[in-house]
């Protein structure tokens, strides 16, 4: 992390390993399944894309619950943990890593989301601690 995406600090690798905890977490609600489903019957790749844009994100917001109730439990967070994770998750949104690979961005193939977006929902949960509150499969705009 510190390397490749000047993101350095233990808690951006926290992020990173909640986030594929929270995997795991979708994958015993069923949502990856049903993700799974939808991507292949999605009409075209975009599509198919979007959805899987959703779940990256929602386990984004997983990771940000976690760290909200890791915190309030053991007190884990110390100054500049947060902005740790927050330049993880903008160093590893779609568009900065196609830019960075390519030189620009093509928003039909992102598969995990924005930078932005990334941050948005990592927030949601940190300040939520709810993972009620990290449906993103049923929001307009994510
Ligand atoms: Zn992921």
């Amino acid at each position: 992390m510190k390397d490749r995406f000047h993101a350095p600090g233990d808690f951006a690798q926290a992020y990173v390993i909640a986030h594929e905890i929270g995997h795991h977490i979708q994958n015993l609600q069923g949502i990856s399944d049903k993700v799974q489903h939808a991507r292949q019957s999605a009409r075209n790749e975009a599509e198919s894309n979007a959805y899987s844009v959703r779940l990256e994100l929602q386990a984004d917001c997983y990771a940000g619950v976690w760290a909200m109730h890791a915190d309030g439990e053991n007190r884990i967070l110390e100054a500049g943990d947060v902005e740790e994770a927050m330049t993880a998750a903008a160093a590893i949104g779609d568009d900065a890593l196609q830019k960075q690979a390519q030189g620009y961005a093509v928003p039909d193939s992102f598969t995990h989301g924005t930078s932005r977006q990334r941050m948005h929902w990592f927030n949601q949960g940190l300040n939520t601690g709810d993972i009620k509150k990290c449906d993103t499969f049923n929001v307009a705009s994510i």
